[in-house]
C-alpha cells in the first residue's frame, strides 16, 4: 500500500486534477491520498488557504469577507464545471463556508484554523467525487472521522500518539481513501491545523499510521536538487538520499519537503519519494534510511540568511565554570532560542537568528552579558549566512575541508567561521549573507562541475 500526496499546485486547476487521477488509476497500491489546498495557477495567482486567511481576518475585523468568499468558491466552481462534477457540490461549500464565517469569533485563533483548514477539505471532497465519477471508487475521509487526533495548539498542532492506532484502520477500507491535508480533530472536535505546507506532515502521518510500503510527495519539481535552482542554475537532481541528509538540507533552507514531516516516516522506516505531478515518469528523489555511496561525497549545499552571531570574550573563560550556562541562561532568559554556539579558548559565540532580536533587546542582552558574567568584550553582528554542506560520505573523507575553503577563497568568500558537528554528514559555513549566492555557486561547481566529480 502507497500513501501519496499531492501538494497545492498539483490541484491547481481541472488539468491538474486530470493529471492527479491518471496518476492514482495507474497503480493500484496508490489507496491512500492525501490533498492540499489548491495552489497557485500562475505566478499571479492566490493560494486558496491564503484567501481563507484573508477570508478569516476580514470577519475577525469587522469587515465584509464576501469578494474573498467568492474567489474561493469561484477556484472550485471552475474545477467542478470543467470536469463534469454537480454544482450542488460547490453550493455546499459555498454555503459552509458562509456558515463557518458566521460562527463563534470570541477565540481568533481557533476562529481562523476553522476557516483555513476548508481549504483541503472542499479540495478532498472534490477529488473523491472526481475519482469515483472517473471509475475509481474513492471516499473522502475527515481528520474526525479518521481518527487524526491533534493537540489543542493553532496554527501548530502536534499529533497525538492513539492517533496513529485509528489511522491504522484506514488500511482495511475497500475504497480509495482521499484525507484532506493539513489539519487534524482535537480531542474535543475542534479543527486545529499544521503550520504552513502541514500537508506533507498529514500524509507522513498516515503513511506511518497503515505501514505504507512508501511515503509518495507529489509536488511541481522532479525531485530534491543538490542546491536552490534560484541560487544556482540546472542544479542537478538528487537520485537518494537518507533522512539524516535531508534533515540537514532542510535546516539549510531546502523547502521541498516540510521539516516536521520527516519523523513519522523516518521513525516507521518508511521511505520518501519525491516526484513531479507534471513529470510521472521521472522516479523522483528517494529519501531513505541509508543509501548507496555515489561518486560525489555531498549531496547537497544549502544556505539560509538572516543570522547573527553574539562573540563573548572572556580571559580564562575555559577555566570559568559554569559560564556558558550562565550566558544560555541569558538567552533563554531573553526568549531567544539558538541554533550554534561554537566557542574557542577564551571565546563563545552564540548563533541565532536575528529576527527575534529587537535593537532594545541587542543593547540590553550586551549590557547583561558584560555586567553579570565580567565580560571583556560582547560583540553582536547581524547578516550572517549559514551554508550547510551535507552528505554521509563525508564522513570519512580526507581534505574535504580543505576542497570547501578553497573553492570559497578562489570566489573571493570570507569565512566568518566553520562548525563541524559530531556527526560529520554536515559542515556549517558562516559567511556574510550578500556572499550566500556565490558561496552556494562556488561549493557547488567544485563538488558536482563537471559531470559531478
Ligand atoms: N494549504 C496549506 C498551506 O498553504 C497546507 C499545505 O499546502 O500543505 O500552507
Amino acid at each position: 500500500m502507497k500513501v501519496i500526496k499531492f501538494g497545492g499546485s498539483s490541484l491547481a486547476d481541472a488539468g491538474q486534477f486530470r493529471k492527479v487521477r491518471e496518476i492514482i488509476a495507474s497503480d493500484a497500491a496508490r489507496r491512500i491520498v492525501v490533498v492540499s489546498a489548491p495552489g497557485k495557477r500562475n505566478k499571479e495567482d492566490a493560494k486558496v488557504t491564503d484567501l481563507l486567511i484573508q477570508c478569516a481576518r476580514m470577519r475577525l475585523t469587522g469587515r465584509d469577507a464576501g469578494g474573498e468568499v467568492s474567489r474561493v468558491i469561484g477556484r472550485y466552481e471552475a474545477i467542478a464545471e470543467d470536469l463534469g462534477l454537480p454544482s450542488a457540490l460547490t453550493q455546499g461549500f459555498r454555503k459552509d463556508l458562509c456558515a463557518r464565517l458566521e460562527g463563534d469569533v470570541s477565540h481568533p485563533e481557533r476562529f481562523e484554523d476553522g476557516i483555513k483548514a476548508v481549504g483541503e477539505m472542499y479540495c478532498a471532497q472534490m477529488m473523491a467525487a472526481y475519482l469515483t465519477q472517473s471509475g475509481s471508487a474513492a471516499d473522502y475521509v475527515s481528520p474526525e472521522e479518521g481518527g487524526l487526533l491533534v493537540s489543542e495548539e493553532y496554527g501548530k498542532a502536534q499529533v497525538l500518539e492513539e492517533a496513529y492506532a485509528r489511522l491504522a484502520q484506514l488500511r482495511d477500507r475497500p475504497r480509495i481513501v482521499v484525507f484532506p491535508g493539513f489539519y487534524g480533530c482535537s480531542r474535543e472536535g475542534r479543527i486545529v491545523t499544521f503550520s504552513r505546507g502541514g500537508s506533507d506532515l498529514t500524509g507522513a502521518i498516515l503513511a506511518a499510521a497503515v505501514g505504507a510500503k512508501v511515503y509518495e510527495n507529489f509536488t511541481d519539481v522532479d525531485g530534491i536538487a543538490a542546491a536552490d535552482p534560484r541560487l544556482q542554475k540546472a542544479p542537478a537532481l538528487i537520485r537518494e538520499l537518507t533522512y539524516e541528509e535531508l534533515r540537514e538540507l532542510s535546516y539549510g533552507g531546502f523547502s521541498v519537503f516540510h521539516e516536521e514531516a520527516m519523523l513519522p516516516v523516518f521513525e516507521a522506516g518508511i521511505p520518501i519519494n519525491v516526484r513531479n505531478t507534471n513529470n510521472p515518469g521521472h522516479p523522483g528523489t528517494w529519501v531513505v534510511n541509508a543509501r548507496r555511496e555515489t561518486a560525489s561525497c555531498i549531496v547537497g549545499v544549502a544556505c539560509d540568511g538572516g543570522f547573527c552571531s553574539i562573540f563573548v570574550e572572556k580571559y580564562l573563560m575555559n577555566r570559568e565554570k559554569g559560564f556558558g550556562r550562565r550566558l544560555l541562561q541569558i538567552i533563554e532568559e531573553e526568549d531567544l532560542s539558538f541554533d550554534h554556539v561554537p566557542s574557542g579558548v577564551d571565546h563563545i559565540t552564540v548563533i541565532l537568528k536575528q529576527n527575534q532580536l529587537s535593537e532594545k533587546m541587542t543593547e540590553r542582552i550586551k549590557e547583561r552579558i558584560l555586567r553579570e558574567l565580567g565580560a571583556d568584550t560582547v560583540d553582536i553582528e547581524r547578516n550572517l549566512a549559514l551554508l550547510s554542506v551535507v552528505g554521509v560520505g563525508m564522513r570519512k573523507k580526507l581534505g574535504l575541508a580543505s576542497r570547501l575553503t578553497t573553492a570559497l577563497a578562489r570566489a573571493n568568500v570570507n569565512i566568518e567561521m566553520i562548525i563541524q558537528g559530531p556527526s560529520e554528514i554536515s559542515m556549517i559555513i558562516g559567511v556574510a549573507d550578500a556572499d550566500g549566492p556565490t558561496a552556494v555557486r562556488a561549493i557547488y561547481a567544485e563538488f558536482f562541475g563537471n559531470e559531478g566529480k
